[in-house]
């Protein structure tokens, strides 16, 4: 059965391109009846955090990527990966190194004056340690094979292939018994039988070196799947002044997380032309052939289109409570956002935009008004809203109720619509852009709607 893992470093928050790999392996082991799992890779003790690790669970769950089982530590592991490299050295596939690390910077620094690749020179790899190496702290290096080829089939970028002999004598454990990076990856891809290795193609160069770990257990390799950088619109590798890049930035930005699981999969991956693609559809229909190789692009506008569909699909009272949430509505604040919300879901792109429509329903009294409504409240409309007030005081208070009564209203008064609708806009919401405006009215209410009406005529 199919098995993949997230294995993200939590050396900062979850950002797109982090959790686009986490959807991209959760979809393929859903859609192949297998599991999908979360190694949280904190071996690297100076730059890890376990804010980020909250950080990292948190936006996973909101994004409805948990993982199917408990996450694996890796840093729990370290006396597993020092006994497979105690097992490498004992049946002959690695050997001890007995170099200092002044000695390695020296040989590193050499190469890289003479721009040579910085590997390791091999001194050790057929040495037999003598007595002066006795206690002295050794590093535990694989013995790389020199001749032939490493070929991956890869099942985005095809067939990756390397000369053996540019491949490094890697540390697999260090002189202090800390296991390497590297080391450690292999080791638990095979003990948490991952069988297929979903990741950014930035680690492309580092599944030939832990191939080499794999062959040396004589471990069956996992299938590979390196899928290409997210870059900005201009090409550009994702980064910060692009806009938002972390997932939770998304989450404040009023991006819902189905929405924002639709954009994380068409970077990347593409059916057809099929733009909105739901989870449970993407679980059905996701397959790896379908991710390009070429770097996709972060597109915003994009994101915000589908954002917009997911939010004219949400139910109401979800997007309601996450507005009220938001605005700390109280309960009275919360019926009327709620009445509303129908009407606004219908235009709005993001979830900020509806909280930012919907501050008016919050407390007592007319908001104060901006400048374009402050012009819809002279003379003339002020005298205006005194004699609505009057017409629609006590009368039906539906919204269909409402829209005849005003219709009937401007009529007698000889004007159009617009003449009413405006001023009376400007007196409930304090600005000129809300829903329709009979929306307005019946969800604050005759009693706080007249009352905001009766205050800005003044
Ligand atoms: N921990 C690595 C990272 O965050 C991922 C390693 C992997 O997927 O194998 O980039």
């Amino acid at each position: 059965t199919v098995r993949t893992r997230f294995a993200p470093s939590p050396t900062g928050f979850l950002h797109v391109g982090g959790a686009r790999t986490a959807y991209f392996n959760a979809l393929y082991a859903h859609k192949n009846g297998g599991e999908y799992l979360l190694r949280i890779e904190d071996t690297d003790k100076a730059r890890s955090t376990q804010a980020a690790v909250e950080q990292i669970k948190e936006s996973l769950a909101w994004l409805g990527l948990s993982p199917d089982r408990e996450p694996v530590l890796q840093s729990t592991r370290e006396a597993r990966h020092a006994e497979v490299a105690h097992e490498l050295l004992a049946k002959g596939a690695a050997y001890r190194a007995y170099e200092t690390a002044e000695e390695l910077d020296t040989m590193r620094a050499a190469a890289m004056a003479e721009k040579r690749p910085p590997r390791y020179n091999g001194f050790w790899r057929d040495r037999t340690p003598g007595p002066e190496q006795e206690g002295k702290p050794f590093a535990i290096r694989i013995k790389a094979p020199r001749e032939g080829t490493m070929v991956v089939e890869d099942l985005v970028q095809g067939r990756v292939e390397v000369k053996n002999e540019e491949l490094d004598d890697l540390i697999i454990l260090r002189s202090d018994g800390t296991p390497t990076y590297l080391h450690a990856v292999v080791v638990d891809d095979h003990d948490m039988e991952i069988t297929h290795v979903i990741r950014g193609d930035d680690h492309l160069t580092n599944t030939f070196r832990q191939c080499l770990v794999f062959d040396a257990m004589g471990w069956e390799r996992p299938r590979f799947a390196h899928i290409p950088l997210i870059h900005g619109a201009d090409g550009a590798k994702l980064s910060k002044r692009h806009g938002a890049v972390s997932v939770l930035e998304w989450r404040d930005q009023g991006i819902l997380p189905e929405a924002a699981l639709n954009a994380l999969l068409r970077l990347g991956w593409g059916h057809g032309d099929e733009e909105i693609v739901p989870k449970e559809r993407a679980e059905q229909i996701f397959d790896l052939s379908d991710v390009g190789r070429g770097a996709s692009r972060m597109d915003y506008a994009k994101l915000m289109h589908i954002n917009g569909v997911y939010i004219r699909q949400a139910d109401p009272a979800r997007l309601a409570a996450d507005v009220c949430t938001r605005l700390g509505a109280d309960a009275v604040a919360e019926a009327r956002i709620t009445a509303l919300m129908p009407a606004m879901q219908e235009r709005a792109k993001t979830v900020l935009e509806l909280a930012e429509g919907a501050k008016f329903a919050l407390g007592h009294g007319a908001p104060l008004p901006d400048a374009k409504a402050q012009g819809q409240l002279n003379e003339e409309g002020r005298a205006r809203l005194t004699r609505l007030a009057d017409a629609l005081a006590g009368g039906d208070w539906s919204r269909t109720g409402l829209e005849a009564r005003i219709k009937a209203f401007a009529e007698a008064e000889g004007v159009k619509l617009g003449a009413v609708a405006q001023p009376l806009r400007a007196a409930l919401t304090g600005t000129l852009v809300s829903p329709p405006i009979d929306a307005v009215l019946a969800a604050l209410g005759d009693e706080e709607a007249l009352f905001r009406i009766r205050a800005a005529a003044g």
